[in-house]
Parts: structure tokens; sequence; C-alpha cells
């Protein structure tokens, strides 16, 4: 069903990924950000809060924020730097880190898009995919389709119905806790991240290579609790002995960390978005509505250029 795999968490952040290379990658990211808020705006019951501030993990980080927020890649008052002081007032605790406030990034109740954007599914587990005269025969629990086009789409599973599909499984747990509404602490990402979600904040995520189970588990809970008291440590530390809430599941990344986004190679007919690694809910937008060009024979959103970097048949995804 819709939001049974990584796309069903009660909330997530909506950032930009900061390149400093401010190349084709940066670009990319920058055009995917910008098309997200701008298509979540036309969804307010998808949209639990807006603004997320941005830590500097070390100097180098620091750094990397000024030569973003200095660069023309995003409109001017899209980011803006925080000295210490300035990032502690908008945090809410002390911290001797440097920020990058992010005014209009969002948190999100990815749920809310997919009741907007997925009202009555016909919900099936594909079984398998074959090319057959006139297109792709889908066989599930009932009768197989022939389909002209098919849109492949399924996270973590993808090699299931593409066997080549250049992925890595990557675990991740969220935890989170109920908060009376005036006291959810706002937005913050810092390499892990806290979000505000209905009813009270969620904060994560663990990311553990190669594992695929999506098992709760309490030590996931603790890693949590530790990267979130690296900057909220009075918040952590309130937060000792209170049960905690969660759902894990599995990302898709690939090996180059860019999505996979147009025509599967080697097969007509046969497209994909994917590999959204963990910043999906940035990506899919812009991405989603490139492979909708592709498939359909539109114009696509991306310049050339673009197009190649998320290409399925590209090299350094695998
Ligand atoms: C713990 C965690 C926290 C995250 N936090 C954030 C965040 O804050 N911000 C952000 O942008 N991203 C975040 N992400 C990443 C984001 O959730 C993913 O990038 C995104 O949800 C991937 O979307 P998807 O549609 O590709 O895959 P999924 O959401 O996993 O959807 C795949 C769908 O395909 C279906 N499916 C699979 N196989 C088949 C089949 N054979 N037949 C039929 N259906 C099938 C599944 O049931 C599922 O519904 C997080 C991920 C995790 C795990």
């Amino acid at each position: 069903a819709p939001g049974a795999g990584a796309s069903g968490n009660p909330a997530g952040l909506v950032t930009p990924r900061l390149d400093a290379g401010l190349g084709p990658v940066a670009r990319l990211a920058a055009q995917a950000y910008l098309r997200a808020l701008d298509i979540y705006a036309g969804l307010p019951g998808a949209v639990i809060s807006r603004g997320v501030l941005q830590l500097a993990a070390t100097d180098r980080d620091a750094g990397r924020f000024a030569r973003i927020a200095a660069s023309d890649l995003f409109p001017e008052g899209t980011l803006r730097l925080l000295d210490p002081a300035a990032a502690s007032a908008r945090l809410g605790e002390v911290t001797d880190r440097a920020g990058l406030d992010q005014p209009g990034a969002l948190s999100l109740d990815p749920r809310g898009i997919l009741e907007a954007w997925c009202r009555a599914p016909s919900a099936a587990r594909i079984q398998s995919l074959e090319p057959t005269d006139g297109g792709w025969r889908l066989s599930g629990p009932s009768e197989p389709q022939i389909f002209r086009t098919v849109i492949l789409a399924t996270g973590a599973d993808l090699r299931h119905l593409w066997p080549a599909a250049p992925i890595l499984p990557v675990r991740g747990q969220v935890s989170w806790v109920a908060a009376p509404d005036p006291e959810t602490p706002r937005a913050a990402g810092w390499g892990g991240y806290l979000a505000p979600m209905a009813g009270g904040f969620l904060f994560g995520a663990t990311f553990r290579r190669g594992e695929a189970s999506t098992d709760l588990t309490d030590e996931d809970h603790r890693a949590n609790l530790e990267s979130l008291a690296k900057v909220r440590p009075a918040l952590a530390a309130s937060l000792a002995g209170v049960a905690l809430g969660g759902r894990a599941r599995v990302r898709a990344t690939t090996r180059d960390h860019l999505p996979l986004a147009g025509a599967v190679p080697e097969a007509p007919g046969l497209f994909v978005l994917g590999g959204l690694g963990s910043r999906g809910l940035t990506w899919a937008p812009l991405l989603g509505e490139h492979v909708a060009a592709r498939a359909t024979g539109g114009p696509s959103p991306l310049p050339g250029d673009l197009a190649a970097l998320v290409d399925p048949a590209r090299r350094s995804a695998t």
C-alpha cells in the first residue's frame, strides 16, 4: 500500500542537499529543493512546520555553508548564515556551532502527500515483470495485465523487479515522543535531525549500511538519543526513561549518492524513479516530473546535463 515503505514516517524534513562544488550536482539539488517547496505549498495538509536550522558539524561545514550561501544557486533569502549565538537563540539551547537557517524548509507529513496524490490506488504486490508483445506483463495476485509503459517506484525493493538495479539498502529508524504543542521544539538538522510531527516530535535517524531489517530496536532508539544529545543535550536528558515510539524502514541509495530517474537501460517502455536515499522528499517532485516527461515523450524540466546525472544507465551509480 502507499506509505508501506520509507515514505510512511509521520514526519520528514524537506531540506536542500548542500553541495559546495557549486557545479551541476549543486544546480540539480537546488532545482529539486525549490520545486519541492513550490509543490508542497499546494498541499497545506502535508506541511507540519516551516523553517529548519542546519548546524555545522565541523569547521569545514561552516566554510561550506558560507560558500553556498554566498553563491547564486538559490534566490536571496533562501539560506541565511548564523553565528553560534544566533544559532543558539534559534535552536533553543546553547550551541558552539555555526548554523544555516533555511526559512522555507519544511517538516512534512509524507502520509498527507500520499493521501492527496494517491487517493484510491489499485494496490497489489507485483511478483514479476516480463517484456512481451505490446509492453510489459505484470503478474501479481490476480490476472496478469499488460501495460505499454511501466514506471518502477518500488523503493528498496527495486531489485525484485529490476535485478540489475544499482541500489544499496540502508536501514534507518526514527524515534518519536509526544509533546504538547507549545513545547514542540523547532526543526533542526546536524547529520541527525529533529522534526515536529502531529502531537510531538521525531528525531533520528540511524543509518545502517547493508542492513534491510525493519524491526524496531532499543539499540537504534539509544543511537538516536545520543545523536540528539550532541546538539540538544537538555532536551535529550529530559527524555531519559520516556517510552519512545518509532519506525524502521530501508532507504535505497546509490554509489554516487544520486537518484535513478529515467529510462531503465535496454528495456523499452520501462522507467524508474528510485535510489532516493535519505532525501526522497526533496528529490521526488522534480524527478517525478522528469520521469513522467520521459515516459510520455513530453518536455522534461531538466536540462540535458542535469538529466544525465540521474540517468539510470550512468556508470557512476554502480
Ligand atoms: C528512517 C528514515 C528517515 C527518513 N527521513 C527522511 C527525511 O527526513 N527527509 C527525506 O527527504 N527523506 C527521508 N528519508 C528517505 C525517504 O523516506 C525515501 O527517500 C523515500 O521515502 C523513498 O521513496 P520511494 O517511493 O522511492 O520508496 P518507498 O517509500 O519505500 O515506496 C516504495 C513502495 O513500493 C511498494 N512496493 C515495493 N515492491 C513492490 C512490488 N513488487 N509490487 C508492488 N509494490 C511494491 C512498497 O510497498 C512501497 O509502498 C528517510 C528514510 C528513512 C528510512
